[in-house]
């Protein structure tokens, strides 16, 4: 199979037809998706956005880095005139007035988008299972959960629907379905790209982020959606790096924590991630370096009360008049209990206790990393503590869900950036290896997912 990096050139000689690219994509979702359930929308104009990009290029005119790539986005993420409903009954009907400024630079850069992809509702979950619209599938291990809450965009890349997916990763929908779909996710350093258009879960923690079968794909997505935007005042104004221009850092410090081997509730994780890092170690003749992460166990304690408040307060403008149905009313289990919740929590008799103190500690996280950071250049973990379960299977508890986000949900409450690359199989399921590095180093990151890639793994 051609990597993007191939196609993108065939497609810019006119070797490959982008209308032939779409069409292809177009085949497979057919015969796939029914079972799938990756897409909640297939763009039926793709083909004549391709084949207005056949055209540019037979006119030999200058087209963008994303010429004719099909690009799924994720249904919290608004594209204009395509339904953005989050995957809940609550927005069932509406349609984005605009694109969000991640859209904008795609389109830019003839970028094709071939449809909106299934998720968790509002982005709450970690198994794809809470859509209004039916649970996604997992292309690369039948009958288990495709992860989430990026599931359907996660899933149409592993299920060749697409070339490169847009997800979200509040704390770990990003990388925890590029994980359990054996796929490559970037969750980028908070404020490297722009939050306007996105719909949020939790304000202070979302970051849009692609998810691809390679590296390259990865990075040229990145690239093209980093940067400033007048619409969201937390974006930076840092270089955009050249993410696609890898080079392994000579010398580079990779630090490793026993804390993730005692939090991994299958030890069969722990030991694979164990040692796809030795032989990242031994190729760049290295030794990795224990660093202390002495909060990172309260992680999961720290994140919820603060997606439930900040969620709770983000959908008060579901009320009902402006866009589709009041919340509470259409919403599903999860949303419900994040509504309720974070209203409950967020009230003015327990004065912000628990919100309060979740802010104290996500203080004292953040500070874990700054230190590890101080002596290494990266952070080696797995990405999800145990398998994912079969599709279907009744959760006693919403903890069960929750505990899969154990080691995600670090990197977006310091900010920094994690990507994930497959690091082999278990029981024929794929595993993640996470790789952690300081805020906007994500060319660090890139560039060891790279070096994994090229070592074959
Ligand atoms: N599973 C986490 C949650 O349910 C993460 C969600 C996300 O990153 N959007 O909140």
């Amino acid at each position: 199979m051609v990597n993007i990096k191939q196609k993108q050139e065939m497609i810019k000689k006119g070797e490959l037809k982008a209308e032939d690219n779409i069409s292809q994509f177009l085949a497979t979702i057919k015969k796939k998706d029914k079972s799938i359930k990756a897409f909640l929308y297939v763009n039926k104009n793709a083909i004549s956005d391709a084949k207005a990009i056949d055209k540019k290029i037979k006119q030999e005119k200058k087209v963008g880095k994303l010429a004719g790539l099909a690009i799924a986005v994720k249904a919290n993420i608004s594209v204009k005139g395509m339904p953005s409903n989050c995957a809940s009954k609550t927005l069932e009907k509406y349609k984005s007035a605009f694109d969000a400024d991640v859209i904008e630079k795609i389109k830019a850069e003839d970028g094709i988008i071939i449809g909106i992809t299934n998720c968790d509702e509002f982005g709450c979950g970690a198994s794809g299972e809470n859509s209004a619209f039916g649970a996604t599938g997992n292309p690369a291990a039948p009958g288990k959960i495709p992860g989430g809450s990026s599931s359907g965009s996660a899933a149409a890349v592993a299920g060749d629907m697409c070339d490169i997916a847009l997800g979200s990763d509040t704390g770990g929908s990003v990388r925890n379905p590029a994980s359990h779909c054996g796929i490559v996710g970037l969750k980028p350093s908070y404020g490297r790209v722009s939050r306007y258009g996105l719909i949020d879960l939790a304000m202070s923690l979302d970051q849009i982020g692609p998810l691809c079968k390679d590296v390259y794909g990865t990075a040229l997505m990145i690239e093209v959606i980093s940067g400033k935007s007048e619409y969201d005042p937390i974006t930076f104004d840092r270089p955009i790096l050249k993410y696609t221009k890898f080079k392994t850092p000579k010398d580079i410090k990779i630090g490793i924590s026993k804390v993730f081997k005692e939090l991994c509730k299958d030890k069969r994780i722990a030991e694979l991630i164990d040692k796809t890092i030795k032989k990242i170690a031994d190729n760049l003749n290295v030794k990795p370096k224990q660093i202390r992460l002495k909060y990172i166990d309260l992680a999961i304690q720290t994140y919820y009360p603060l997606v439930y408040v900040e969620f709770f307060s983000a959908t008060r403008k579901f009320d009902g008049r402006r866009y589709g149905k009041k919340i509470e009313d259409s919403c599903g289990e999860e949303v419900l209990r994040r509504i309720l919740g974070g209203e409950t929590i967020g009230a003015a008799e327990y004065e912000g206790r628990y919100y309060r103190k979740s802010l104290e500690v996500r203080e004292l996280i953040k500070n874990d990393f700054r230190e590890a950071f101080e002596s290494v250049d990266i952070i080696l973990c797995p990405t999800v503590p145990s398998l994912p379960h079969s599709l279907g299977t009744k959760l006693k508890d919403p903890k069960v869900m929750y505990a899969y986000d154990a080691f995600t949900v670090p990197a977006n409450l310091a900010g920094i950036c994690a990507g994930v690359i497959k690091a082999g199989e278990i029981e024929g399921i794929p595993v993640g290896l996470q790789v952690m590095a300081d805020v906007f180093r994500e060319d660090l990151v890139l560039s060891i997912m790279k070096l994994w890639e090229d070592m074959g793994g």
